[in-house]
């Protein structure tokens, strides 16, 4: 068995980890969005497939796939569902759940809408949304102190205005409060990641009072099956002999 995992999250390095404990012949691929990527034990490659049509040509590499990629790497997704119906690839979709929802927060579609609501609700945001969506902010918060915490400096100029904070999770909530605390946030804007890495942000707003924007998961592909734990993914896995 020779599986191919689409991976950039910690759960594609989990299940990475668990199937070669199991003999399975794992590679790992992430996008190299990011300087210094966490690497998964095992085989890795980096870089984009090139495309429907590249993937395709990689998977004769593999027997099957597992998209363990983040929930708003949609893109990744459509390529991996219409690239294994092309050649007939078991396919499965390992998703982490979305946090449970708070009466209190405001959920949006887009990351504009979040920008405009954020720019209402308060003057010191705390953008949380990845260095690929933050341009999206800039128009309707160039005017806000704002705090944008990303992985790697964005390839964009940020308004004066703005503070920049380069750091890569897990977080624990002690350091999450001293840092809202300090820059004096009042609305944090997140996309629903869900997960553990990233949760202390949440329990710090509801600590402290801050408004929160949650920006919903875009929709994903119809018809591929969905787990979403890595023990389940193991379990597909072994299922396919
Ligand atoms: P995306 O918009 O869905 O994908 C855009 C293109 O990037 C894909 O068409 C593909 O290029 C390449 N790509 C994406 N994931 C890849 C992977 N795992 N291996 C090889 N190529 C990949 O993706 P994205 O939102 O930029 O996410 C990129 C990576 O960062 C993913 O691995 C994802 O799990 C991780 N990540 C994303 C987020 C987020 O908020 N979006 C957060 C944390 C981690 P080709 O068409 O050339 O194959």
């Amino acid at each position: 068995m020779r599986l191919l995992i689409l991976g950039g999250t910690g759960e594609a390095r989990d299940l990475a980890a668990r199937l070669l404990e199991e003999g399975v012949e794992v590679t790992s691929s992430l996008a190299g969005r990011v300087a210094r990527p966490r690497l998964p034990v095992g085989e890795v490659r980096i870089g984009g497939f090139g495309g429907v049509e590249g993937l395709r040509g990689a998977l004769d590499h593999f027997d099957a796939v597992i998209d363990a990629t983040h929930p708003f790497a949609r893109g990744m997704s459509a390529n991996a569902a219409a690239a294994c119906a092309q050649t007939g690839h078991p396919l499965l979709r390992l998703e982490r759940p979305g946090w449970p929802a708070d009466p209190s927060w405001a959920y949006v579609d887009t990351h504009d809408q979040a920008a405009t609501l954020a720019a209402g609700l308060g003057k010191r945001p705390f953008i949380t949304v990845g260095r690929q969506e933050l341009a999206r902010f800039v128009p309707a918060l160039a005017g806000h102190q704002a705090l944008a915490r990303v992985v790697d400096r964005p390839d964009l100029d940020l308004p004066e205005a703005w503070t920049l904070l380069t750091s890569r999770g897990p977080y624990e909530i002690e350091g999450e409060l001293a840092l809202m605390r300090e820059h004096g946030t009042d609305v944090l804007i997140t996309k629903d990641s869900g997960g553990t890495f990233t949760w202390p942000k949440m329990a710090a707003a509801a600590e402290l009072g801050v408004s929160v924007v949650v920006v919903r998961r875009p929709a994903g592909e119809d018809g591929v099956r969905t787990v979403d734990d890595v023990a389940e993914a193991v379990s597909w896995v072994r299922s396919l002999g």
